[in-house]
């Protein structure tokens, strides 16, 4: 498919109080064609609002993802906490079925101080009992666990392809979490490819034709992310960053994850619909 790019969120001129429905509507008139629904503080749990959200979007042809709440840990020692966080999982998967969305983004895990290959292995195991209800919860929903910007979160490329690799799945690339991760690296046309590159080694040439990625500017420092930033008050050379993503066919969807919300996402469809 295409390559969609996406605003992160209801935009912030929508004129009317209305939710995703009239979200969806505003982003389309701005000629957006995909939306990240952000249910990072609660999972919505109200069905006929999920068949809403579908119609609209199918009625307009946006593309949608979902990033899953950001209260999650599946390397939590304390087997409550654990369960928890499987839950409000498969909460996201099963309400992104429902409304019609490719892929939920999922912050899987923080180290706690450990190893990271204990902490692979615990999201590993929790991946299994997540997807132990793929046929019957989220038939068509992708679980997408992603890079993480602090060097304290689980979540390098090679680990979220690893366990991405194992289970049929495919994960959310953020590179302006993995430039703030490594300190101002990834940042160039070769970084990125390099990249893309390992993305294809885990998943296959094929594989680059549906992806989930993250994109904005962001302000890191020693241990990693800060903050989010708009693309032009930040280091990223995301002009780069487009035309490799041209260049590649990627297709699937990018979101824009800048705080200025859809001007920075009508930035880059312009920008990229030029290249
Ligand atoms: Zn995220």
């Amino acid at each position: 498919m295409e390559l969609r790019i996406a605003v992160a969120g209801v935009p912030l001129s929508t004129p009317s109080p209305g939710g995703t429905v009239e979200g969806l509507k505003h982003a389309h008139s701005l000629g957006i064609r995909a939306m990240e629904m952000e249910w990072v503080q609660r999972v919505p749990v109200n069905p006929e609002r999920m068949a809403d959200i579908r119609k609209t979007a199918e009625e307009l042809d946006m593309y949608l993802t979902v990033h899953a709440p950001y209260y999650i840990n599946l390397n939590s020692p304390d087997a409550e906490k654990l369960d928890a966080s499987i839950t409000r999982i498969l909460d996201a998967l099963s309400m992104a079925q429902l409304a019609g969305a490719k892929s939920v983004c999922v912050h899987a895990a923080f180290y706690l101080g450990g190893e990271p290959a204990v902490a692979q292995e615990n999201v590993r195991r929790a991946t299994d009992r997540i997807m132990k209800h793929k046929k019957k919860l989220f038939p068509d929903v992708n679980l997408g666990y992603e890079t993480m910007g602090k060097q304290a979160q689980y979540g390098t490329l090679e680990e979220v392809l690893t366990v991405s690799k194992e289970f049929g799945i495919y994960p959310v690339i953020d590179p302006a979490h993995l430039h703030a991760r490594y300190n101002g690296a990834i940042n160039t046309t070769k970084e990125w490819n390099e990249m893309l590159d390992t993305y294809v080694e885990y998943l296959g040439k094929k594989s680059l034709d549906t992806m989930h990625m993250h994109f904005s500017g962001i302000a890191y420092g020693l241990k990693g992310e800060k903050h989010h930033l708009p693309l032009k008050e930040s280091d990223a050379r995301w002009e780069d960053f487009l035309k490799v993503l041209k260049k590649r066919k990627v297709g699937g969807t990018v979101v824009c994850e800048s705080p200025i919300m859809e001007k920075d996402t009508v930035l880059m469809i312009k920008t990229f619909s030029k290249l």
